[in-house]
């Protein structure tokens, strides 16, 4: 169970999707709330977790 827990960390911490393309983006969360990360493919600032569907 642990080896799972920490694969879906590595999986889904510090990932977030693009909410316009869906573009997938590794960041630190941080850097999100700050509005430092651009989507590479559209150039929007608005990202959402990978884990929230
Ligand atoms: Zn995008």
């Amino acid at each position: 169970m642990v080896k799972i827990a920490s694969a879906q960390a590595r999986l889904f911490k510090n990932i977030f999707v693009c909410k316009k393309c869906g573009t997938k983006m590794r960041a630190q969360s941080r850097k999100i709330v700050e509005g430092k990360i651009k989507c590479r493919n559209c150039g929007k600032k608005a990202f959402r977790p990978k884990r929230k569907k």
